[in-house]
């Protein structure tokens, strides 16, 4: 990834970051948007990608950082919710309820 590359900050539509700034940026602008911030679920695959929580899948099927829930199980605990059809990503609290149709 171009660390110069412009990226849109998810809290203001407004800011245009540079990706190398963005963590920082994020931790900032979180602040100023506690509200937004609440509307936002973060990526299971990188906690730099914040979406709003019901875009989460749509990202979730497209994140650049996605890998296989073979490698997710290695660094964790089984996933709980196997009900959900979500057997492909990582089930992590926020991730489980954010998927629940
Ligand atoms: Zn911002
Ligand atoms: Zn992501």
């Amino acid at each position: 990834m171009d660390p110069e590359r412009l990226v849109q900050c998810p809290y203001d539509k407004n800011h245009q970051i540079r990706a190398c700034r963005l963590p920082y940026h994020l931790v900032k602008c979180r602040k100023n948007n506690q509200k937004i911030a609440r509307e936002l679920a973060t990526c299971p695959y990188n906690a730099r990608h914040r979406v709003p929580k019901q875009e989460l899948k749509l990202h979730i099927a497209t994140c650049e950082n996605k890998v296989s829930p073979e490698v997710l199980e290695g660094k964790r605990i089984a996933p709980v919710c196997s009900k959900t059809q979500s057997s492909l990503y990582e089930c992590g609290e926020q991730v489980c309820s954010s998927l629940k149709l």
